[in-house]
């Protein structure tokens, strides 16, 4: 890890709240170091009521680029110059660039989560499916499953209704897929729509480092073996979520692998250069580790 800063290192970060999450300084540092690039990647925890004054300083501050977690990737939006197509048609951005205080939005998630998926195909393809959480993180998933997966039909639960529901309404009118159905958590017939999902993808903030006994759902026979259940929370690796549905036999997988790669591809728009995967991935594993 570096441990000199000079007038010449290109600074980049993370901006949300909490942050105490974070396995991000780690991998774009040590990915830096690996390229030799004279870059440092500096966490920033900025509650919703400073978004525009965090924004205002890194323009100021000429911070090359930052990723964007939890509760900004919408709201930020509205603060850019430019978004990507592929933001703009998720509803969400990730990763800025700051091109001499003009700033550039991407969400680089989609691709994260493509990987993630790429080998469940088949699973999902045609099927029912569904989301838990209708934020950033969920707006990411459902456009990829959209483009990528084509499932039959897509229900979301979320905490707020209407939340979920101007999601329904956005895919609706952005992506012309009118197959989502909305629930509030939890109405009782929530087992039944579970049990019919081939797919179930965890996208809210509940459970994540340091409140980890938490868990948005705790239902008896909601999964199955037949069943994929992947939690976008990656701290712990593994969730109170994903140990109830790996107890009741369901095919689970960890934040960990669309961390990695969604944070490749912002490695790449800041730096132009590809970052060292595998390299990054086994020193994470023996840092989530020790
Ligand atoms: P966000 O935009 O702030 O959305 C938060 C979501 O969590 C909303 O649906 C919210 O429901 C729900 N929520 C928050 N507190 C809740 C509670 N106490 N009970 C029930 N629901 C609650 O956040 P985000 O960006 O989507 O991120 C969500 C999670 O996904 C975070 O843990 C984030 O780290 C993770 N994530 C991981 C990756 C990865 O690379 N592995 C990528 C993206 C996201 P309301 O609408 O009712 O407020």
């Amino acid at each position: 890890m570096k441990d000199t800063l000079h007038m010449n290192t290109v600074l980049v970060g993370l901006i949300g709240h909490p942050i105490k999450q974070t396995y991000s300084p780690f991998i774009h540092n040590l990915a830096f170091d690996l390229n030799k690039l004279d870059y440092f990647y500096l966490p920033f925890d900025v509650p919703a009521s400073n978004l525009r004054n965090a924004i205002k300083g890194i323009v100021a501050l000429g911070i090359a680029g930052f990723n964007v977690t939890i509760p900004h990737k919408v709201n930020i939006i509205q603060l850019l110059n430019n978004v990507s197509d592929e933001a703009a048609a998720v509803g969400a951005v990730n990763t800025v660039v700051n091109d001499l205080g003009k700033l550039s939005g991407y969400n680089t998630d989609v691709y994260g989560i493509l990987k993630t998926l790429e080998n469940y195909k088949s699973t999902i393809t045609g099927q029912e499916v569904s989301i838990i959480g209708a934020g950033g993180g969920a707006r990411a998933v459902i456009y990829t499953l959209i483009r990528y997966f084509k499932p039959s039909k897509i229900n979301v639960v979320n905490r707020t209704g209407q939340k979920a529901e101007a999601l329904k309404s956005y895919f609706s009118e952005k992506m012309k897929f009118d197959e989502i159905k909305c629930f509030e958590l939890f109405p009782s017939n929530l087992v039944d729509t579970f049990q019919q999902s081939k797919l179930i993808v965890h996208a809210t903030s509940v459970g994540m480092y340091t409140e980890t006994d938490d868990t948005t759902i705790s239902l008896d026979k909601s999964f199955s073996k037949e069943q994929v259940v992947y939690d976008l929370v990656y701290n712990p690796i593994k969730t109170k979520f994903l140990s109830i549905a790996s107890k009741q036999g369901a095919q689970i997988i960890n934040g960990i692998p669309t961390l990695i790669n969604q944070a490749s591809k912002s490695f790449e728009l800041w730096t132009g250069e590809t970052m060292p995967l595998e390299n990054v991935k086994r020193s994470l594993e023996l840092f989530i580790g020790s």
